[in-house]
Parts: structure tokens; sequence; C-alpha cells
């Protein structure tokens, strides 16, 4: 590309960026490069210029062409930094020096961990933007490589594959992930490359007519039932993605792969208030589905369940798309058009901008959100008209040095849009009270940047989230899992309580047995009911080590509860007989048991020692309330038995005290029974099974037992 090309592109473009300021670039890097030359034989300053160009479409600063027309400068010929400093600012300098420092990442060798890598790529990028021309540069290198010496190629390309085109595609700039990719796959196998090619050449050749035809049914379709479309477009899968499926699925066979093309259908973007609707979304899925004959287990939903990069889309496949023509299924992909810009551009679609004040003083909160749902309006509007945006770009950041006809233009096409007079006014009050100022989000972006270069551990490979998968709450709440979750660590995950009181599991609203494997964007619903209980059972279902903690807490709380319950009550018992108030919910009571400062866990635990039966209560309410004697009871009822029953039962050792019967248990032959030594000395039998017991000192049982028969 020459420059004078590239110069006519980027005035229809970018209206907004100087192109004197570029210009100034231009001449400064062709200067200084003289007559160095490409392995291809052209003069050097083609693949500056090819890389501005290519980065056009990233939606780039001025700084940022700048520094791509001078990234090569300083590595490659005499200029010092310091130089591009003074003549093109600090900003311009800091991008071509964050180009000389990512020169060092070079993959020699085939074994060498790309993980590594790719970490040190990022964490060497100080600004996104130097991702996004080292990106561009390497892409006009591989478009190049043909020129490069056979024995360099192939380090290159696998260099490219394993870190450029992996970053990118981690970025989302699919536009360049894609060609990045089929010029490494040229390289790396070119005899697969050569056959594959050919091989889809001919089925190329037959399916433009397809494709053309599956565009105008869905176009037909969309426009009977009144939906309101931006595009329909048909494209060809890149070969390398192909040749992945082919090798995956072990298939030799083109004709075995459904998604050697797509049908895309893009949508408008439908905003309320600054929030994006997705139902048109769904509906038009809801159309093609009633149209014609979905895949079973081909459909995914990216738009509520987005991929880690941020591509969102509905995919499914539909058998009947291709009339008479072609009777394989197809691929249809629906999506609006900022999730489409999303798709291609990734991280570089993002141009949102931030309100700073100048003065110090806050905006008032509503006045903000105002100003941030008409800003967002605007954004949706320009993507409409892509040329536009840097004209609209301006306008908003800078706006003071805009000639009145170019702030005409662009508020005349706002209008023209659908913006109201009103939204306008919004806009220009915001920016004329003069406390406002406007920064392009690069910040955050550089943060994103960095925490991604911190996390690219060994795991952080491209196919990490490939470890984990999404499912949804009937909410639509994401819910993260590691693979091969069940529903078990899914409810847990939700919440614990959710989890210990699961009773039944819906998967896409049908029951699934507990051990269900989860798979990605499934919508889960977790049926409770109070009285529920996790079951040890399902300690080999859960996958998560956080489900599995749980459920034995829960037993183990379980338990607990159960001691410390059974404890209270018997303590209670005694300090009822004793007159006292029973425990509270605190067990404040015990706070100071025997001179020493209890905490509300050792309370419990006193509790529930007495609840195990290894300390007394009548003891502890002893120690408790030395002083107080338990009232005599008036009058104990007694259990009236035939006075033949007194003289059959034995007691051993205190053979010499009355014995009565209780009347709780109404103790008789043969069933086993004990002694107790009342405080009115007497022996009170019960039944060895009776529940009073559990109440009484256990120093003070005496062992009793029927006569034997004669
Ligand atoms: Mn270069």
């Amino acid at each position: 590309m020459s420059y004078s090309e590239f110069r006519l592109e980027l005035a229809r473009r970018r209206p907004d960026l100087s192109l004197e300021a570029v210009d100034a670039a231009y001449e400064f890097a062709k200067k200084a490069h003289g007559d160095q030359v490409r392995y291809s034989g052209e003069p050097y300053i083609v693949h500056p210029v090819s890389v501005a160009q290519i980065l056009l479409s990233l939606q780039p600063d001025l700084p940022t062409l700048q520094a791509a027309l001078l990234h090569d400068v300083t590595e490659d010929t005499e200029v010092k930094l310091e130089e591009i400093e003074k003549l093109f600012g600090t900003d311009v300098a800091r991008l071509v020096h964050g180009m000389d420092k990512l020169a060092v990442v070079k993959v020699r060798k085939e074994d060498e961990e790309a993980e590594k890598w790719k970490k040190m790529f990022l964490a060497m990028a100080n600004d996104v933007r130097v991702v996004f021309i080292k990106l561009a540069d390497r892409l006009h290198n591989m478009r190049t490589l043909q020129h490069v010496p056979p024995h360099k190629q192939e380090r290159i390309a696998r260099e490219t594959l394993l870190v450029h085109a992996a970053i990118a595609s981690r970025l989302g700039i699919y536009e360049i992930k894609g060609e990045l990719e089929d010029l490494c796959f040229r390289y790396l196998y070119p005899r697969e490359f050569a056959e594959l090619s050919q091989e889809l050449d001919e089925l190329r050749a037959r399916s433009e007519e397809y494709m053309a035809f599956a565009t105008s049914e869905l176009e037909q379709l969309l426009f009977r039932e009144g939906v309101e479309v931006e595009q329909v477009q048909g494209r060809f899968k890149h070969l390398w993605s192909i040749f992945q499926k082919l090798e995956k699925k072990d298939r030799h066979n083109l004709e075995s792969i459904y998604d050697l093309f797509a049908v895309r259908i893009i949508l408008p973007d439908v905003i309320r208030g600054s929030e994006e609707q997705v139902a048109h979304v769904y509906s038009t899925l809801g159309l093609i589905h009633g149209a014609y004959i979905p895949l079973q287990d081909r459909f995914k939903d990216y738009v509520a369940v987005p991929k880690p990069n941020g591509y969102r889309s509905l995919h499914t496949t539909v058998l009947g798309l291709g009339g008479d023509l072609y009777q394989e299924p197809t691929e249809v992909q629906i999506r609006t058009m900022g999730m489409h810009r999303q798709a291609e551009l990734g991280i570089a679609s993002h141009w949102s901008y931030k309100l700073g004040s100048k003065g110090g003083a806050a905006m008032d909160s509503k006045k903000q959100r105002l100003f941030e749902e008409v800003l967002k309006k605007v954004q949706v509007l320009v993507r409409r008209e892509p040329d536009l945006e840097g004209g609209v770009k301006q306008w908003l950041e800078d706006y003071q040095h805009l000639k009145v006809p170019d702030r005409k233009v662009v508020e005349d096409w706002l209008l023209d849009q659908g913006l109201t007079v009103d939204e306008l006014k919004i806009i220009r009050q915001a920016r004329s009270n003069g406390r406002l100022s406007l920064q392009p989000q690069v910040e955050e972006q550089l943060a994103w940047l960095r925490g991604l270069a911190e996390s690219t551990d060994a795991r952080m490979e491209l196919n990490l989230y490939s470890e984990h998968i999404f499912v949804l709450t009937p909410q639509r709440k994401v819910v993260e899992l590691p693979r091969g979750a069940t529903p078990v660590d899914f409810a847990y995950a939700v919440h614990t309580e959710v989890g210990n009181k699961m009773v039944n599991v819906k998967v896409n609203d049908r029951i699934v047995p507990f051990d269900y494997e989860l798979q990605n964007g499934e919508m889960v619903e977790v049926l409770t009911r109070n009285n529920g209980k996790p079951s040890r059972y399902w300690l080999s279902m859960a996958r998560t080590a956080s489900a599995k903690n749980k459920i034995r807490n829960w037993f183990h709380r379980q338990d607990k509860e159960a001691n410390v319950t059974a404890g209270r009550e018997l303590l209670n018992k005694d300090l009822v007989a004793l007159n006292k108030p029973v425990l509270d919910d605190k067990y404040t009571v015990l706070k100071n048991y025997a001179d020493k400062a209890r905490t509300l866990a050792e309370r419990e635990q006193i509790l529930e020692n007495v609840g195990l039966g290894t300390v007394s209560s009548t003891q502890i309410a002893k120690t408790l309330f030395p002083e107080a004697t338990a009232p005599e009871k008036k009058k104990e009822e007694v259990y009236k038995v035939p006075a033949a029953l007194t003289e059959k039962v034995v007691v051993t050792g205190e053979e010499n005290l009355p014995v009565v019967f209780s009347s709780c248990c109404k103790p008789k032959p043969p069933y086993p029974v004990i002694g107790y030594v009342t405080r009115g000395h007497s022996i009170r039998i019960h039944r060895l099974s009776c529940r009073e017991l559990t109440g009484l000192d256990g120093q003070r049982f005496v062992s009793v037992h029927w006569k034997e028969k004669n």
C-alpha cells in the first residue's frame, strides 16, 4: 500500500485526525529508513504504512497511528528515542519504546513454552495500544512472509500462532486472529493447507449459489415477520478452524463438517435507558427454529453466557435452509450490531467515555446518569455509520477545537438518526459546564490487560476456560463451575442453604439426577424444601471442594446441634427444679461458669458435653447455684401398683429403702427396670427405657431387677 492510498483512506475514515500530524510522522520515518529495503525488495517504508493501514479498523488515536509509522525507526536506524519524543511528544515516544521492548519476545524452539511468551508479551506491553500496533505489525509481516528466507519462515509462523494469534483471540480481535491463523497454517502445515484449500475451493464454487439462496431465504422470512434487520451475510469459516475441527473429530471428509460456512443475521441495537435489550435476538432465534429444523445440542447461547473475551452471539444449526440446493445443516449466528462490532474488534471496539470533573465538584448523580444514557445512545447510533465515528468522537472529546460547520454536521446527523433535541442539550450542557471532561477508558483497558498478564499462568492457555463451564440460574445469573460439576456443586455454589435444602433439580426444565454432568449454557433450577437435608451420598457426587466442605459441615453441625439441644433441655430441667430461669439464647448464665469466662462457643461446648452424657447437668446446676436447693415436691404422684408388684422387685445395695413405682413409665415385669434414690430417700423404680431418666443424676441410680419366678 502506498502512502497516498493510505492517506486517502485515512481522510475518509478518520476526519477527526490531523492529516498534517500523520504526514509528519510518515516523512520522518521515510527519511530515517532511507534506502533500506524489505526482503521483498520494496522500500522499507511500505511496511510501517501497511501497519498503520491495518490499524485503521481498530479505531486508533493519533499517537497510535504516528507510532505505527515510526515503530521500526529506533530499532533499525540511528534515530534515538529522545528525538521522537522531542518531535512527536512523550505519548508517541512511549508507544515506540513499547514496540522496541516487545522485540525481545522471540520463540526460537518448538518446545518453548508458549505460555511464558504470552505472559511476557502482555507484561511488557505498557499500553494496550502497543499490543494493537504489534498485532498489526505481525499481520503485515505474515502477509509478506513468502519473501523471508525459508529457514526463518517456520519459526516466525510458529511464534505467531503461539503468541500473537493467541493474544488476538484472547482480546477478541477476531478480524486479526483469523487472518493470522490462516497465514500460520500455510507455513506450518503446507501440505495440509494446500489440500484443504483445494477441496474448499471446489466446495466454495458450489456453495456460493447456496449461500446466496440461504441469505435471501432468511431475509424474506425476517421481512415477512416484520423483523428489522441490519444485514444478513453468508461467510466461509477460516481454514485453520476447519482444519482443527477435522483433526479433532479425526475426520478427513469435509462434507462431514457442518460449519464450513455460516449465515449471520445482524440485528439493530435496542437500547432502553442505558440498558441494552436482547429480547429481539432471542425472538429472531425463535422464528428461525420455527421455520427450519434445529439440530439438537447445536445451540449455543453466548449472549447470556459470553465467551471470556466478551464474544456474544446466538449460534444454532438448522436443516432445510438450502431448499433443494443443499440438504446439509447450516449454522446460523444471530447478533446485534454492538455484538458484531465486539466480535470483529474485541477490546478495540470500546470507546466509551467517562466523565471527569475539572473543578473537582461532582456532577449530581441524576445528571450523570442521564448523560451516560445519552452517550450510550450516541455510540449505538454511530455503529450504523462507522465513517462518522471519528467525527463524533472529536465532537465529544474536543468540541472547542471543532469548527462550527463540523459541529453542525455531527449534530444534524445525530438528530437525523433519532437523537432528540433534549438529549443533544444534555450533552451540550454537560460539556459547557466547564467542569466536565471526557476521558477515554484507556486506564480501564490497561488494568484489564495487566490483569490478563498476571493471570497468564499455566492454566491460562487459550483453553483455560474449557476447564470451566458456565451455567445459569433461573434468574439468568451466570455460575462458573469446573468441568464435570453436578447439580450438587451448582446448588452449593448458589447458596449453602439452597444446597442443604435441595430436593430436586431441573436442567432446562427437565428433572435430572443429582450426579448429572452439567453442560455449558444450561439453565439449572434447584427445587428446595424447608425440611430438605443433604445426604452423605452427595459427597461422592460433588466435584468442588467447596460443596464437599459444606456437606461435611452440615453433618458435623447436625450432630453438634442435636447434642447441644439435648444438653440444654437437661440443664433447663435442673434449673426449673432450682426455681431458676431457663437458659436464654446466649446461655448467659454460663458466661462465668466455674469462675472462668466462657465464650459462646465454649458455653455451647459445655451443653454439648451434657448432651453427650460426659458431664451431668445437675452438677452444672449445682456449680451455678450452690445455695439453691430444689424445693421438695409437695405431692409426688405415685403410681399405684398392685401390692404384689412391690414384692417382686429386688433392689441391690439399698434394700431397706421404701420402693415406689414411677407413674411416668408404669414399670411392670418383664420390662427391665432401674432404681433412683430420691431426695425423700425412697427408691423410685423406672423402666430402663424411661425418658425421664436422662434428666437424672447418674450417681443416684441403683440396680433393680424383677424377682425370678419361683
Ligand atoms: Mn515492524
